[in-house]
């Protein structure tokens, strides 16, 4: 005789800046393995393969993870764990106190239900001259595999892949039929103040949001601790 199937529960999801709809179920013991195994390496590459892998896995619809904004990703992951792990979470992060100076790790628990996505006004079109401009996108989840080098090079490779088309009098040229070479000469060819402009951008993009009080164990002065990445939540 055959071992009985599992049924196991689905809940839908409408990605906050994309608006993409999507239903998912829980992790599985196979998917919480994948994750474990991962964590343990504690190589960021093979982290976020997995959270690729495990995505993928729970979800309904096929999609091409490096094309959606990376905020939206971190969102959903979370609210997959949520779902799979349990709502609240308990944290470890340093503490430091403002009125009595008083440094310790503390304890926190975060609703994970409770996180939201902090949504952004930011100008994606960016004038160059009064002809020339450029289209931003906000980074994909492409852009958490830029690897090392140093940081110009990656803040130049981030910066092509967030590069949506550039247009001038005569037309738009779309990003994606160039190649890296050529975009990046494009950018290198920017005055300092263009390019001031263009990273302007990344200081405005939405991102998750999750603000903890903390009251000071010493003398009770309250701490405010804002969680914005998916790094913040683990
Ligand atoms: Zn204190």
């Amino acid at each position: 005789m055959t071992l009985p199937t599992l049924v196991t529960p689905t809940y839908q999801i409408k990605l906050p800046v994309s608006g993409i709809e999507l239903g998912y179920r829980p992790f599985l013991v196979k998917e919480e393995k994948i994750l474990m195994i991962a964590s343990e390496a504690k190589d960021e590459q093979q982290i976020l393969n997995a959270l690729k892998t495990v995505i993928k896995n729970c979800i309904d619809v096929r999609l091409n993870l490096d094309d959606v904004p990376l905020v939206d990703v971190e969102y959903l992951f979370l609210q997959l764990r949520s779902k799979s792990v349990g709502e609240t979470v308990e944290l470890v992060k340093p503490f430091e106190c403002s009125e009595c100076g008083h440094k310790d790790n503390i304890k926190i628990k975060v609703d994970l239900s409770k996180v939201e996505v902090k949504q952004s006004d930011v100008e994606t079109d960016i004038k160059l001259t009064d002809k020339v401009g450029i289209k931003m996108k906000y980074p994909t989840f492409s852009v958490s595999t830029v690897q090392g080098k140093d940081e110009t090079e990656r803040i130049f490779d981030i910066l092509c892949k967030c590069v949506d088309s550039i247009y001038d009098e005569n037309g738009v040229y779309a990003a994606k039929d160039y190649t890296t070479k050529e975009l990046r000469d494009f950018l290198e060819s920017l005055t300092q103040g263009q390019f001031q402009d263009l990273t302007e951008f990344f200081n405005s993009l939405p991102s998750l949001s999750h603000e903890v009080i903390i009251p000071c164990p010493k003398c009770g002065k309250e701490e405010k601790l804002i969680l914005n990445n998916l790094y913040d939540f683990f």
